[in-house]
């Protein structure tokens, strides 16, 4: 397992590097959900190529930028276990280096979901994610359906600016209590963790609606929300429906491929969730 620092060191070593390359981008405070995606990389590429780095970018402001968990060294332990070739690790004076002023902006999916909720979010991610995409030069780039709005986004950025590679969705790694694992579930105490088990039931309950026929998203959000407020320190961001394609608002009748996600704040915490369903007529 290579560590690399510096974007030229990096550039020179893949140079001579052929065969399939997998790519998985991180911001470090490595868990489980982070690890299977280095394990898939591992099983469908050659090469496997981790990158840690904070994006300033992507964080609105207020958000957790300056005590995001950061722990390199529990990182590396981590990734020893699997096959890395590389984990590239550039500092924000070489990612943004003085004057820096190219963004990447993607005007339709970007606006939705997480986008009404943390509005530069999704420029930061893409800005990042291309430079990275550029420096990496990735076959393969493994993001974790978590994301599933991000996911999106950035399919449509490869798409759209021609990046030759595949983006391989992975799905979602819980807690023992359906909590998505995330690297903020460290600010949540074991006690209040086990109380975020009600996102996921929520959830389960809404797909259940689902599957009972439900098809009014009034009904389901009635009960989801109930749920939710069952714990006093959870407030609701969003809980929303939206068709999985367009990534539109469903407001009333339930139809086709959809998206169910979730946000809330545990305390000052922001957690998310979704869940994809096909709607029978
Ligand atoms: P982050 O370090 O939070 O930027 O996440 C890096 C990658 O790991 C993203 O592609 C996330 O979607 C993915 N990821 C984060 N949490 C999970 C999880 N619980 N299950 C699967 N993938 C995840």
């Amino acid at each position: 397992m290579k560590l690399i620092s510096s974007i030229s060191d990096f550039q020179s070593w893949r140079q001579a590097c052929s065969g399939t390359i997998g790519f998985v981008p991180t911001m470090g405070a490595l868990h489980s959900g982070h690890l299977s995606l280095v394990h898939k990389s591992n099983s469908k590429c050659d090469l496997t190529i981790v990158s840690i780095y904070v994006n300033p970018a992507q964080f609105t402001p207020g958000e957790d930028l300056s005590n995001y968990p950061r722990d390199l060294e529990k990182d590396l332990e981590a990734l020893s276990k699997f096959q890395v070739d590389v984990v590239f690790f550039p500092d924000d004076k070489q990612m943004y280096p003085q004057g820096f002023s190219t963004f990447i902006l993607e005007d339709n999916f970007s606006h939705r979901l997480e986008g009404k909720s943390r509005p530069e979010h999704f420029k930061g991610v893409l800005t990042i994610v291309g430079k990275l995409f550029n420096i990496i030069r990735p076959s393969h780039a493994f993001f974790g359906e978590k994301d599933a709005q991000q996911i999106r986004v950035l399919q449509k950025m490869v798409t759209d600016l021609n990046y030759n590679l595949q983006i391989v969705p992975c799905p979602i790694v819980r807690e023992a209590n359906g909590l998505a694992m995330s690297s903020r579930n460290i600010y949540l105490s074991e006690n209040n963790r086990e109380k975020a088990g009600v996102i996921h039931r929520s959830l389960k309950k809404a797909e259940e609606m689902l599957v009972q026929g439900y098809h009014s998203v009034v009904e389901i959000r009635e009960v989801v929300i109930a749920m939710i407020k069952t714990e006093k320190q959870i407030r609701l961001d969003y809980f929303s429906i939206v068709d999985n394609i367009s990534l539109k608002e469903i407001h009333d009748n339930i139809e086709g491929d959809i998206l169910v996600s979730i946000a809330v704040f545990f305390l000052d915490v922001r957690l998310i969730d979704n869940f994809t369903f096909q709607m029978d007529k």
